[in-house]
Parts: C-alpha cells; sequence; structure tokens
C-alpha cells in the first residue's frame, strides 16, 4: 500500500484514534505527585500490544516503569526510528479554572480538553496507531522502537540510568521526539534540539532564628547577602559574569544561521501576549532569534526571605534562599559550570552561600545535514502543502541530549500539537484535525527515511 493510501485509511480511522486519545487521557498519571503512573504504563503497554507492537515494561529503581515496544519493518537491512515520548502529565491545578473536567477528556469545538492532552499523550496515540495502520496495509517502512517515560515533567531523573543500561536496545539510526507540530499560524515546524539546563538553589543563613530587625545594626541579614552574590552573577547588560561561563558556546553554523534568517517570529505577537513593551535590552529580529535559541541564560525563579504578607512586620530574617535556572547551548557542561559558580561567589566572597544543584542537563542539536530533517521537511510539505520552519533549537529543555550526545542518535521533533494548546496550564487541548494530520506528517518522514539509502 502506498503512504498516500496509508494516510487515507489514518483519516478513516480517525474516530478510533480519538477514542483510544479519549482513554489515554481519562487515566491520570501525574508525575509531581506519583498518582495513576502504573496503570497508566500498563495501558500504554496494553495499547502497543493491540497495536502489534511488542511490548515490556523495563523498571529502573525508584522509577515509574518505562514502556519499551518495538515493531520491524519486516525487509533485511531496514533503518530504525526510535520514538521517545512520556506519559506522565504536569498536576492539573488550579482545577477552578478549567472548564471541564480534566481527566474528562471531553471534546468540544474540534478540540479535546484535558491535562496531558497535547503534552505529551497525543503524540503517543497517533505514533502506536499509526504502526498499526502501517502493519495492517502491508508493513512498516522502517523498523520502529518506542521509548516512554513517567517523569518527564519532573526532570527525567532516570532516563540517564535507562540509557546507560540499555544502550544497546535503544540504538537506533533517528529519532522522532515529543511534541513538535504547527506554531501560531499553522506552518509545521521542526525543532533540531534543545537548550540544557541548571537549576541551583542558593541559600543564605546568618542567625539561628528571625529576630527584631532593630538588630539589623549589628547582625548581618541573609536577604542582603543573597541579593549582593546575585548581583555578582548577571550584569544589567545580561552578561552571565561568571569566568568562563561562555567558553564552551558552540557558535552557529552558516547553514544554521540561514535557517535562522528564515524562521519566522511573530514578535508583536508574543509581545502582546505577555502584555510587554519590549524584548530585553530592546533586541528583535536576528538579535533576538540568535539570544532565544543560542543564548545562555541566567534567570530568578523565586526568592524567599522574611515577611512577605500584608502590613508590615519589623523583622531581621535568618534565612534567604533564591532559584535560579541557567539555559545551556551545545558544548556548555553543567557540571563544570555549577564548579566555575561555586568557585566565582567564593572568590566574591560569598563562600557563606550554599549552593544546592537541582538538575542538571546538557543541550542537544541535530545538524541541518541529517537525513532525518530532510525526510521530516520533506514529509510536511507533502503533507500541509507549505515548507515547514525549521526551528534550530527549542528555547526550552529536555532529555534529548541522553539520545543525540550519548546514543548519538540525531533527533527531530515533529508531531501534532500546535501553538495554542495550553500546555501545562488550565485548559490544555488539542485541535483534533492537527491530531490527525500530524498522524500523517510522521507516517510520511517514516516513508522517506524508510525508502532512501542510508
Ligand atoms: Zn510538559
Amino acid at each position: 500500500m502506498s503512504v498516500g493510501e496509508v494516510c487515507k485509511e489514518i483519516e478513516s480511522r480517525s474516530p478510533r484514534f480519538v477514542e483510544s486519545l479519549r482513554k489515554l487521557v481519562k487515566q491520570p498519571s501525574v508525575s509531581a505527585k506519583g498518582t495513576g503512573l502504573a496503570e497508566c504504563a500498563d495501558l500504554v503497554k496494553e495499547m502497543m500490544a493491540e497495536a502489534g507492537i511488542e511490548a515490556e515494561l523495563i523498571g529502573v529503581e525508584g522509577a515509574p516503569p518505562f514502556v519499551y515496544g518495538e515493531a520491524l519493518a519486516g525487509k533485511p537491512g531496514a533503518r530504525t526510528i526510535i520514538f521517545y515520548n512520556h506519559y506522565d502529565v504536569q498536576p492539573p491545578e488550579p482545577l477552578e479554572l478549567w472548564s471541564s473536567d480534566p481527566f474528562a477528556a471531553e471534546v468540544r469545538g474540534g478540540k479535546m480538553f484535558g491535562r496531558g492532552v497535547s503534552d505529551n499523550k497525543a503524540d503517543i496515540v497517533s505514533r502506536i496507531n499509526l504502526v498499526k495502520v502501517f502493519l495492517d496495509s502491508g508493513g512498516l517502512p522502517c523498523n520502529v522502537k518506542f521509548v516512554i517515560e513517567g517523569e518527564e515533567e519532573i526532570g527525567s531523573p532516570h532516563m540517564p540510568a535507562l540509557v546507560e543500561r540499555h544502550a544497546e536496545r535503544l540504538k537506533a539510526d533517528a529519532c522522532i521526539w515529543e511534541s513538535g507540530g504547527l506554531d501560531e499560524k499553522d506552518r509545521p515546524e521542526i525543532t533540531l534540539g534543545m537548550k540544557g539546563i541548571l537549576y541551583v538553589e542558593l541559600l543564605s543563613r546568618v542567625a539561628n532564628r528571625d529576630a527584631h530587625s532593630s538588630l539589623g545594626a549589628a547582625v548581618a541579614n541573609p536577604a542582603w547577602r543573597l541579593v549582593w552574590a546575585l548581583s555578582k552573577i548577571k550584569g544589567e547588560d545580561e552578561r552571565i559574569l561568571v569566568p568562563g561561563w561562555y567558553e564552551d558556546v558552540r557558535p552557529f553554523t552558516e547553514k544554521e544561521l540561514e535557517a535562522l534568517e528564515k524562521m519566522p517570529m511573530e514578535e508583536e505577537l508574543i509581545k502582546a501576549d505577555l502584555g510587554v513593551e519590549e524584548f530585553l535590552l530592546g533586541a528583535s529580529g536576528m538579535e533576538l532569534k540568535r539570544a532565544l535559541v543560542g543564548g545562555p541564560t541566567a534567570t530568578i525563579c523565586g526568592f524567599q526571605s522574611g515577611y512577605a504578607g500584608p502590613g508590615s512586620k519589623t523583622v531581621l530574617p535568618s534565612t534567604a534562599s533564591a532559584k535560579l535556572d541557567f539555559r545551556l547551548v551545545p558544548d556548555q557542561k553543567p557540571g563544570k559550570l555549577l564548579k566555575a559558580l561555586e568557585s566565582h561567589l567564593a572568590h566574591q566572597g560569598f563562600g557563606d552561600i550554599k549552593i544546592v544543584p537541582l538538575s542538571q542537563e546538557e543541550a542537544s542539536r541535530t545538524s541541518l545535514d541529517e537525513e532525518i530533517v530532510h525526510c521530516a521537511s520533506e514529509a510536511a510539505s507533502r503533507t500541509y502543502g507549505r515548507d515547514a520552519v525549521i526551528k534550530v533549537s527549542s528555547a526550552g529543555s529536555g532529555p534529548m541530549y541522553l539520545f543525540t550526545n550519548r546514543l548519538k542518535i540525531p533527533s527531530v521533533c515533529v508531531g501534532c500539537t500546535h501553538a495554542f494548546e495550553n500546555a501545562h496550564a488550565p485548559d490544555e487541548n488539542l485541535r483534533l484535525d492537527v491530531f490527525i494530520k500530524g498522524t500523517e506528517w510522521v507516517a510520511r518522514t517514516l516513508d522517506l527515511f524508510g525508502k532512501r539509502d542510508p
């Protein structure tokens, strides 16, 4: 059966696709609270088995089960694509802001609403069901593997162990990552990488308890100490002041710069959406794109100390803490930067401030020359009748580096989500037309990848 016919079959089975998505969304799987994870893993495994995919659960101590699956193309020398997804979801709170129960998977106006529907259950259902369509229509164009974890939303703490222990089984010629889909103007968008992250908490403690603020004349204030320490981390010009921070930053290639030039950026839309007058340092155009796609950042995510309730309270706090995330770009090493941050603060006279690392991930970036990138963009043109936007990297982070940097598998985001999906927010939703079209996009990508000579 031709891939065109496979796509027709996907369309004719769309009610079944929607039904199985509804079933998966109705199974809560909140990793932050540990609810429903084992049940959800079982359900995903069952869906795979029903689709003719050989499925099993892989255990890693302390983690909810990983679901692993394999289906073969049935022709010798076939290449392999691995799908990475996650079945866990963010907590649905605040519940009062949802228009319907977050686990009811209600369909209204061509969209399904529910926690996790687009992040990332639609991709799971789309990919499992499309394998079934291929298998029912004469066979897969290439071998496929699935690895689906249950802790992505809490930073994938056990993915490194899985990749280390099962490197051989996870081997593939290319990886199709979670997410990917249509941008704000319904252009298909292919993302080729992710930023890394170093997340730390800084703690300043002085006295053994809070005291009367008249003692501010005599006893150090941890909140001031922390503010001064923070001011040594980033300057007002947005440059990170830690020595060596930019040393390993990999510059953009010529092709990446070309892709950046072509990448549309809805600056006005983003500003209006956030209610901001201008971007940092007044940046726009290429400058802004370079920063978002390939610029290291230092962000204070939260600051806590003393009294911040109604009215006034004259108190000298005993502790202060701040949470910071540093987004990293290819070749920056989080472990090395953590050490650099520690010695910088010590040199600046802030050795008393404790630095607690909370998470570390390297950045990943797949080359524009990779076969899978060509296949995904050609498949986008054939599916949507318009050229795909190539995004050199997401401004966000994820465990993609385990595939690109450790397993050396080029990875791309191609999928069935859309820009206004409200991921992580109330009324998360999925456009059902994009669900089906995105499935066809992945089907065509597999088809092209299977046909090309390595
Ligand atoms: Zn998410």
